[in-house]
């Protein structure tokens, strides 16, 4: 980010010595087209001045394309989800207003309508008090943003089933109940414990558990609305957040799901298992305060259904 400062003031030095002295602005250019960020000018209208080689390549436009031309309506048109950009709203068109310096993440598009992430500064040139123009240098930060997607996933994904871990789940039963206590309607939450999954490992080995604990967690992927969240909240216990629903429907789920489980046949080593899970399934209510509340009535209910001979949904 620094950098793309400094490279902004030199963008604005160089602009200065323009039709002042050829062998200083000879040198700026050659620094300019030798820098890795993108870096193009505007005047106070928003149309583009200059262009470096680095902006250009990016773009994937020609220099002949782009000078005189609007930059906002050539490479921000639209928000990335597709929506219309005002012009107003862009960085550089404030700038040019302001004349206060900017740094963002935005959105640029390739002349074929392909978008890439950018991390932009936007710099003010000024004459005295008067906004002339702007520079603006930017960087492509697709690398960047699909570290930070992948890490975000490490951290709200258990590693074994890639489902939601604990933490994540929490968060959007925490989430699912506040919107229930502000809007009302109705959801559910199952809470799932797999049945004597000990003698699974004993009996097969612990891989042959991991492949059920995976096997179930793809089970549960593939019988879910998409707006249900299923999530492990470690071990061979799993919670299903299933927004929108009445218990009776909630119950037609897990009724499916643990059907479905207990319908598949294992092979481990030429030897067939069958896997069941006790399920407890329970409403969340606008007079629950906390998640704590829903999660107790359904380690009830679930707790009922072990005691009562397992491989069974309990209502609680
Ligand atoms: P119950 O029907 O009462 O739930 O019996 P259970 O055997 O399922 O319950 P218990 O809590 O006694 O045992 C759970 C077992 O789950 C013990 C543990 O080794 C196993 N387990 C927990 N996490 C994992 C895992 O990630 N992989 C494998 N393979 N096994 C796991
Ligand atoms: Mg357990
Ligand atoms: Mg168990």
């Amino acid at each position: 980010m620094v950098g793309m400062l400094v490279i902004a003031t030199l963008v604005i030095r160089l602009l200065q010595v323009l039709g002042r002295e050829k062998r200083l602005r000879v040198r700026h250019q050659r620094l300019l087209d030798s820098l890795g960020e993108g870096v193009y000018g505007v005047d106070a209208q928003g149309r583009c001045t200059f262009i470096n080689p680095v902006a250009l390549d990016m773009l994937e436009v020609t220099e002949a394309e782009v000078l005189g031309q609007d930059q906002h309506e050539m490479f921000h048109h639209h928000h990335r989800d597709g929506s219309p950009y005002m012009e107003a709203d862009c960085p550089i068109a404030r700038t040019l207003g302001d004349g206060v310096e900017r740094r963002v993440d935005e959105w640029f598009f390739r002349v074929d309508g392909e978008g890439f992430p950018v991390s932009l500064t936007v710099s003010p040139i000024m004459d005295g008090q008067e906004v002339t123009g702007a520079v603006a240098v930017f960087q492509d930060i697709t690398e960047r943003k699909r570290m930070e997607h992948e890490l975000m996933r490490l951290a709200t994904s258990d590693t074994l089933t890639g489902l939601p871990n604990r933490r994540h789940v929490l968060q959007e039963m925490d989430h699912e109940l506040a919107r229930i206590r502000r809007f009302g309607g109705e959801g559910c939450l199952l809470m799932v414990d797999l049945d004597h999954f000990k003698r699974i490992n004993d009996e097969f080995g612990h891989a042959a558990g991991d492949v059920v604990l995976t096997i179930w967690a793809a089970l549960m992927r593939g019988s879910l609305r998409q707006i249900d969240t299923p999530g492990r909240m470690g071990g061979e216990e799993f919670v299903v957040l299933l927004p929108q629903i009445d218990q009776a429907s909630a119950s037609v789920v897990a009724e499916r799901l643990r059907a479905a489980l207990c319908g598949h046949d294992f092979v481990f080593g030429g030897k067939h298992a069958r896997v069941t899970a006790s399920i407890g399934c329970t409403r969340m209510m606008a007079t629950d305060e906390r998640v704590d509340d829903v999660l107790l009535r359904a380690d009830k209910a679930l707790y009922k259904a072990k005691a009562s001979g397992r491989n069974q949904v309990v209502l609680g």
